[in-house]
């Protein structure tokens, strides 16, 4: 999986279940995902500046037109629309950075979970609690034990907005949000990248403090590669094109998500998303033009 090649097989199987199960050879249309996954682990054992992510990408780039080559022979051009993306990007590696004069750092994860761990003590002692606060952290941020806390009278969102302010000092650190701020259904805040926390966010499963690093704060297990997971640029930077039927040629310059996808899937085949669904359609709603309706079936 750490190669270019393992992406070359999970092409040659696409081709060959657009074979054996028979995509497109009827008037209903199919969808055939694809997940290009060596990227990712190619990604994070290299980093997007390397010569190994730039190989990996030489031969996807071969690999794919020879995929189309498939499908235009098997299907013909006009009868099958590509939508090619990412859901997500990745951190340079930080001694990349550092090299190339970006102030950058990469935290041991032991380093980062005892850097959490002594914030949330001096909360604890400032509190005057006796036993252990902090229970337990993960990269969204830290778990705390509010049993003894709750026992003597004080209000979780006291308890957890005094660790969070401890939590902002350390240097890795950029902001501490609690549960109480991101669960608050208030109106929509300028503070940085809180809504997009908002998003990920869920009440029964997300840490009574969540973290947002610095912008270049790797905090990693190991001493090499990089990972993804925050809220910047270099992170949330996808690409985004969509190829062959239906589709109008240019270049959108607009800003776009990763849910718009599925819409713009479904405004192509000429079905309406539910109501309910984030993203829009990029193209708008179209009727399913590329094959004629079977004279059979007209009034
Ligand atoms: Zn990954």
């Amino acid at each position: 999986m750490q190669t270019p090649f393992a992406d070359e097989m999970t092409l040659d199987l696409a081709e060959r279940l657009v074979v054996e199960e028979r995509l497109g050879a009827d008037r209903a249309p199919d969808i055939l995902w694809v997940g290009l996954s060596a990227a990712d682990i190619v990604g994070h054992a290299y980093g997007p500046l390397s010569q190994e992510t730039q190989d990996y990408y030489v031969r996807l780039d071969r690999r794919l037109g020879v995929f189309l080559e498939f499908l235009d022979r098997r299907l013909g051009s006009s009868n099958y629309t590509i939508a090619l993306t990412s859901d997500h990007g990745v951190m340079p590696l930080p001694e990349e950075l550092t090299r190339r004069g970006v102030p950058a750092s990469r935290v041991l994860t032991k380093d980062y979970t005892a850097a959490l761990n002594a914030a949330t003590e001096v909360a604890r002692t400032e509190l005057g609690l006796s036993k252990p606060l902090f229970r337990s952290s993960n990269y969204m941020g830290v778990y705390l034990d509010l049993a003894e806390s709750t026992s003597r009278g004080l209000a979780p969102a006291e308890v957890r907005n005094r660790v969070a302010d401890k939590l902002r000092s350390v240097p890795f650190v950029a902001d501490a949000m609690t549960a109480d701020e991101l669960s608050a259904s208030h109106a929509p805040s300028d503070r940085p990248y809180l809504e997009l926390y908002r998003h990920s966010f869920s009440a029964d499963r997300s840490p009574d403090v969540m973290l947002r690093p610095k912008e270049y704060a790797l905090t990693r297990w190991k001493t090499c590669g990089t990972s993804h997971g925050t809220p910047y640029r270099f992170d949330t930077h996808i690409p985004m094109v969509f190829f062959g039927a239906g589709v109008p040629a240019g270049l959108r310059t607009e800003r776009v998500h990763t849910t718009d996808l599925a819409p713009t899937l479904a405004g192509l085949l000429g079905a309406a998303p539910p109501a309910d669904v984030d993203g829009v359609s990029r193209f708008g709603f179209q009727r399913h033009r590329t094959r004629p309706a079977s004279p059979r079936l007209r009034p």
